[in-house]
């Protein structure tokens, strides 16, 4: 089919008609008001029995479809007009649910300690639970792990402002930093985002002298970063402590639902494999003619050869080099063009960046992004219809079945991605095309392999530290120059030992280590994406049943039974790694003189 005079604006009045004005979302805002309340009564009040506990859990499960879908379509009206007012009040109004239902939420994860081993056994070997035991059970686990009700709950009140809070103290302080800089003549004033963009400037005096300026703004604000980044690893710190927690890794892991040994085994493998990546860096430097490259000129582009598309275009390229490899998907995207599932157009006052969300009641998606033709927004698009499809795999899933964590959830993503980023490398009209886009692929593994390993050393090392005390702004320097340097090889000439100030990540304070499930997705969809090819579209089956088991088991029971692969060896990992450096060998031969 020839997919032509696509639609760019996206159909959400089939979810609930009439956008922030719907007088059936607001009714549905009502009704999970007062759910919230209800399930908190039955919550206190429940006792346990076979029946008593299964129509608990269906009514749990249906709450949490009916306020997800209400939450993902205010999300996604205040994306698509970021000034909406009226979906701002109404996602204030879901907030208040949300947090309810948390508290609901504790209540019944300590009811689900009270039950026996016993009983706990029997229970989830009924076929109706064939599914959700995996969920239910690692609930059960992680609750026995912590510590007591009161005790857990005091926790969540005190950490509103004496956790949470540095993080949005640390949103405050980058909010109000400027940065003023010269640009051919002219004064800008820049915030940190527009700093960081001028990073990627094809000269490189406004890549130094914009660095500069960012780390003499960082340095300025470097005591408060500092009191932020203290006070939250020492809080965290001080909860594993109480609840008997010696491994700061124990946690992300859980969340993770990964052992140790895989985290060991990826980057392990990673560490004996970084020299053709730092062959990569040096010819990248010698292009720009350089020694040696320094932080800024990671990002810096070698040329301007990149040719655009229209949407039509790209959704066609997109379908159609699926379809090579995942032809379930290319239908599923084919779908998701033609009735409406994307808002892709290119126009103000929409919010930046791309998302994937659901509606779990409709079984749909939605796709957001802002398309304007360049290859980035063609891989973006891949990447957030790959998310689509590992949704639509779980569609007919019980709710707690499709819940996975942050390493698998980017696997359908870069699994999409890479097929169509393969396709746009083998089909480069000229040899400048050609390299632009395998340098492209070079310095997303550069950024998984070497920057984002050198956030897990730092971070690692840092709460290792804080157990003995504060680290001052030069000790914070310190542990980040050295990690960059070790996860770098040395290649760099200059570093960035602000950047534990700069990055935002390491004060996220919802989930812990926002770093290492980025390498993990990435090199498990290379492993995926390698046997794809191998085996050519039959594939495909494995994949689905792959996705469709995500949310219900650990990553290594994962790989096992779809691949027959062991993640916790290094074997797994470097196959990965090959399939990025066939990338930078190609790239290497092509840019040779
Ligand atoms: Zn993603």
């Amino acid at each position: 089919m020839l997919l032509q005079d696509l639609r760019q604006t996206w159909e959400l009045d089939s979810v609930f008609p009439g956008g922030s004005e719907s007088k059936e979302l607001l009714t549905e805002i009502n009704w999970t008001e007062n759910e919230a309340k209800e399930l908190a009564k039955k919550a206190d009040s429940f006792t346990f029995s076979n029946e008593t506990f299964l129509s608990l859990i269906k009514e749990l499960q249906s709450f949490s479809e009916r306020l997800s879908t209400a939450g993902a379509f205010i999300g996604c009206l205040i994306a698509q007009d970021v000034k909406d007012k009226k979906a701002m009040a109404l996602r204030g109004r879901l907030e208040s649910v949300y947090a309810a239902f948390s508290n609901v939420g504790s209540v019944i994860d300590q009811k689900l300690m009270d039950i026996s081993e016993d009983a706990w056994k029997d229970l989830m070997s009924f076929p109706e639970y064939e599914h959700i035991a995996f969920s239910l059970n690692e609930r059960r686990m992680n609750a026995k792990e912590k510590l007591g009700i009161s005790e857990e709950s005091l926790i969540n009140d005190l950490a509103v402002d004496g956790y949470h809070a540095w993080s949005t103290l640390y949103d405050l302080v980058v909010g109000r930093i400027s940065i003023k800089v010269e640009i051919d003549g002219n004064e800008e004033e820049l915030s940190v985002g527009q700093a960081e963009n001028k990073f990627s400037s094809p000269d490189r005096n406004v890549r130094k002298d914009t660095f500069e300026k960012f780390v003499q703004a960082w340095d300025h604000e470097g005591e408060f970063c500092a009191a932020s980044l203290n006070h939250i690893a020492g809080f965290r710190n001080e909860i594993y402590r109480h609840r008997g927690w010696e491994e700061t890794l124990k946690e992300p892991l859980v969340i993770n639902r990964m052992q140790e040994e895989t985290l060991s085994a990826m980057w392990n493998a990673i560490t004996s494999q970084k020299e053709i990546f730092v062959k990569y860096l040096d010819r990248k430097a010698k292009l720009l003619g350089l020694d040696k490259l320094s932080w800024y000129d990671v990002d810096a582009p070698l040329s301007s050869a990149n040719s655009k598309m229209s949407y039509d275009e790209a959704a066609q390229f997109i379908v159609e080099h699926f379809r090579t490899l995942a032809p379930k998907m290319a239908d599923f995207s084919e779908k998701a063009f033609l009735d409406g599932w994307i808002e892709a157009e290119d126009r103000s006052g929409k919010r930046p960046g791309g998302f994937c969300t659901g509606f779990p009641t409709k079984k749909e998606t939605r796709i957001f992004m802002t398309f304007s033709g360049t290859p980035s927004n063609v891989s973006t698009l891949a990447h957030e219809l790959g998310h689509a499809f590992h949704t639509d795999v779980l569609k007919e899933m019980p709710y707690y079945a499709t819940n996975y964590a942050m390493n698998v959830a980017e696997t359908a993503s870069t699994f999409a991605e890479m097929i169509v980023a393969d396709a746009a490398v083998s089909n480069a009209k000229s040899k400048e095309e050609k390299i632009a886009l395998l340098e492209d692929k070079a310095q997303r593994s550069v950024a998984f392999f070497m920057n984002i390993h050198a956030r897990f050393l730092f971070e690692t090392r840092m709460y290792e530290e804080r157990k003995a005390g504060q680290l001052s702004v030069e000790r914070l320097c310190e542990l980040m120059e050295e990690a960059q340097k070790e996860a770098f090889n040395g290649a760099l000439e200059e570093y960035h030992p602000y950047f534990w100030a700069s990055k935002l990540h390491f004060y996220i304070t919802d989930v812990p280590f926002y770093n290492f499930p980025y390498t993990f997705g990435y090199l498990f969809s290379a492993g995926i994406y390698a046997k794809a090819k191998e085996e050519g579209p039959s594939f495909e089956e494995k994949y689905i049943a792959l996705l469709q088991d995500t949310g219900k088991m650990e990553v290594e029971e994962l790989a096992q039974k779809h691949l027959g692969i062991d993640v916790t060896k290094q074997d797994f990992w470097l196959k990965g790694i090959e399939l990025a450096a066939a990338d930078v060998e190609e790239f290497l031969a092509l840019t040779e003189e």
